[in-house]
């Protein structure tokens, strides 16, 4: 692998990287955003026109990739994609190696060239990573091996033989910080259109993508397990000083709605209490019921909903893959009482 430093593939992509900084690491980007980047005076694009591989003719190696969103916003984004390493995988064009864009993506393995991937978050908006490498190549299977920093392409070059557990676990982790959880909250952020659920704040800022079950209880980083909120409501959710029943009705705990305070408890906290949470115009990108009858059993706050044996079938088979201590729905639900709907 050689880089050469005053070579055009490599400075190109630096002004690349420098120019996209300038829109903002973390911002969601469109086409039109990326129009005006210019290099050496003149007009380059970054991305493909249609979803796949972009090489700019000034270029010998690919540039940047591309993928389409996933519309169904209960799908895990790129669950079929990560490989037994637990490095993501991305296909050739069509299934001949010699194409002339799966042998632009070759050469930039080859050479050790970062690239841009241009993860689809929603029709026509891309969240930009950068820069990713290519660690190998797998014919058989028609798709290259993407690392999401130098650290793991290092790693798996070095050690994947010897110490295939070790790789496996940092890649599993880099993909966690640097794919899902970027994805999950750009694309719970956009279903809720940059709002907090709560308090309708529009600070994009101030807001988090909220899990319903958490990444560590077995949560998945899908829109219907997440909800947009203030870090102060996130917090507070996250902290059980509310919840929220599957009728996306939210409950204070009592002992804080009896707390006094100045306005901050007065206002974004107490005064929530019996309130509806804003939800999602998209119908399919709401909580999934489900999931938040979960949560709130564990909350353990305010009336139960008593729930039709559909979600009650839908919980048994939802506690199947959750761990023992969250899995209490279908109890909570069984046992209570005579509460209504
Ligand atoms: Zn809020």
């Amino acid at each position: 692998m050689t880089i050469l430093g005053d070579d055009k593939e490599v400075r190109l992509r630096d002004a690349a990287f420098r120019y996209l900084d300038t829109l903002g690491h973390t911002k969601l980007v469109s086409q039109q955003d990326l129009a005006s980047f210019v290099f050496e005076g003149e007009s380059i694009r970054l991305m493909a026109p249609q979803q796949g591989i972009w090489k700019p003719r000034q270029l010998q190696a690919a540039l940047s990739m591309r993928t389409v969103y996933a519309a169904d916003p209960a799908r895990r984004p790129y669950e079929d994609e990560i490989g037994p390493d637990r490095f993501l995988r991305y296909k050739w064009r069509g299934e001949n190696p010699k194409q002339f864009e799966n042998r632009a993506l070759r050469l930039a393995m080859q050479r050790g060239l970062p690239l841009i991937w241009f993860q689809g978050i929603g029709p026509g908006l891309y969240l930009p990573s950068y820069p990713v490498y290519l660690a190998a190549e797998e014919p058989e299977a028609h798709q290259f091996v993407v690392a999401f920093d130098v650290e793991s392409l290092a790693l798996r070059r070095d050690l994947l033989e010897r110490e295939p557990e070790l790789v496996r676990a940092y890649a599993e982790r880099v993909v966690q910080q640097r794919l899902h959880q970027r994805v999950f909250r750009e694309r719970v952020l956009l279903a809720y259109e940059s709002r907090c659920a709560i308090c309708n704040l529009q600070h994009r800022e101030l807001l988090d993508a909220a899990h319903v079950i958490t990444d560590a209880a077995g949560g998945q980083p899908t829109v219907t397990n997440g909800i947009a909120m203030c870090k102060i409501h996130h917090a507070a959710y996250d902290a059980d000083i509310f919840g929220i029943a599957p009728d996306y009705r939210i409950g204070v705990r009592a002992d804080v709605l009896e707390e006094s305070d100045g306005p901050t408890l007065r206002y974004a906290l107490q005064a929530i209490d019996q309130s509806v949470i804003q939800l999602p115009r998209q119908r399919r990108a709401r909580p999934d019921p489900t999931l938040l009858d979960i949560r709130w059993c564990k909350f353990h706050a305010g009336p139960r909903q008593k729930l039709n044996s559909e979600v009650v079938e839908l919980t048994r088979s939802a506690n199947s893959y959750l761990p023992k201590r969250l899995a209490v729905a279908t109890f909570c639900t069984d046992t209570d009482g005579g509460e209504t709907g």
